[in-house]
């Protein structure tokens, strides 16, 4: 592919990464991270496995035990009708999923509609697989979801796939089982694979999480993923997994696994063993705590900021995505043209606040701000302080 990686983006988000390691003390509200860490049934299962010595290469798509425990959870708390466990694969972190069910479903030219806004890897991914992603707008009047004849009108002669994140990145919005369905109705109609982002299935506040896999006959055109990232605090380990029915398909991306990854390093996998066969409370704790911190988030904007940033909670994910109110200005001596970068340089070099602009996920996003609100306590109250002095009337 050579020179043609010239035109896949980087996301924004890493050059914000690397604006934030020379501010000191940051809040760092712009990385999506939480701030748990990985439950003790992980660690404990990683130790033993080093032990044990399990450093030796592993099945490609993912050691036994794991696949199969991964078959069980996808059937009985997705309702997704995976068969054998050879219908599952590991891999390196859900971006790593992406990219191989991009290069394995994917010829030149051919379009995906995402999101608009979406998590930048899911356009990226499309590009390093020479497809074209087509943004379809959320928008926030419905609560971040599709207008769905919208997102009809967007199916065109090359579309061959539907890319849907419930909950989403960055906006917070969840689909409903009947947006699910409709989108489903499309794929039927319009012969079209579905690739759904589950990465956020644990972190709904309101509604509930669909995975449309467990529709009637959607398995068969369906590519799910999910990720070990959010649900069990795994951000670094990197371990996510697909299931797709189709044999064909999952042949080729059996290979691009092992080209790109060979296996996911054992340890990390015997980790996915010790945090599916240890207790769930954690799950449930996260998105407690998650809760009470982006009620914590919004009060505090809401107090310190309100006339400056705006919008409702999200009822899924961890980020606060806020809209600028089109009377603020930028200081003088910040002359990008772009409004939410405006604000993010604005917001780190002045009250050291890490924060993403809107359209680094898409044109849609221009106007707004992702924060977020996975960090602890105390550093959001340290953020909200800082935009409290930043945004006081003088
Ligand atoms: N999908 C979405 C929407 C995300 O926001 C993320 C991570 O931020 C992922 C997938 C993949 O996460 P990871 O690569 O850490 O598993």
């Amino acid at each position: 592919m050579g020179v043609y990686f010239d035109q896949v983006p980087f996301s924004g988000i890493i050059r914000i990464r690397d604006m934030m390691y020379s501010v000191r003390d940051p809040f760092r509200l712009d990385q999506g991270d939480v701030s748990f860490d990985a439950p003790d049934s992980v660690k404990a299962a990683m130790h033993r496995a080093i032990d044990e010595n399990r450093s030796h290469y592993l099945q490609t798509t993912g050691v036994p035990r794991l696949l199969d425990l991964l078959a069980e959870k996808l059937r009985r708390k997705n309702g997704i009708p995976v068969g054998a466990s050879d219908e599952v694969m590991v891999t390196t972190g859900g971006i790593h999923a992406l990219y191989v069910i991009c290069r394995a479903l994917l010829e030149p030219g051919d379009e995906v509609i995402i999101p608009d806004p979406e998590w930048p890897p899911a356009a990226g991914n499309i590009l390093a697989a020479q497809g074209v992603p087509v943004p379809c707008p959320l928008h926030e009047r419905l609560g971040w979801r599709y207008d769905l004849d919208e997102l009809a009108s967007a199916i065109g002669p090359k579309t061959r796939a539907i890319y849907i994140n419930s909950p989403n990145n960055p906006s917070g919005g969840v689909l409903t089982r009947e947006d699910v369905e409709r989108i489903c109705a499309l794929c039927r109609e319009h012969d079209l694979w579905l690739i759904s982002d589950e990465a956020y299935e644990d972190v709904v506040f309101e509604g509930e999480h669909v995975s449309p896999a467990s529709f009637d006959g959607m398995y068969d055109r369906t590519i799910s993923f999910f990720t070990f990232s959010k649900s069990f605090a795994m951000t670094g380990l990197r371990l996510g997994y697909l299931a797709a029915k189709d044999e064909r398909l999952r042949e080729r991306m059996k290979k691009v696994l092992f080209y790109s990854a060979g296996n996911v390093a054992s340890l990390v996998q015997f980790g996915g063993i010790g945090a599916l066969e240890g207790p769930q409370d954690s799950i449930v704790s996260f998105r407690e705590e998650l809760k009470c911190r982006r009620d914590l988030f919004y009060a505090g904007v809401k107090d310190a900021a309100g006339h400056v940033l705006s919008g409702d909670p999200p009822r899924g994910a961890f980020y606060a995505f806020l809209r600028i109110d089109p009377s603020w200005q930028p200081p003088p001596e910040i002359t990008t043209t772009s409004r939410s970068w405006g604000m993010t340089e604005f917001l780190i070099s002045k009250g050291r606040i890490g924060c993403v602009p809107g359209v680094d996920f898409g044109l849609n996003g221009e106007g707004y701000l992702r924060f977020c609100f996975a960090r602890d306590r105390g550093e959001l109250r340290g953020a909200l302080e800082s935009m409290r002095t930043l945004f006081a009337p003088r």
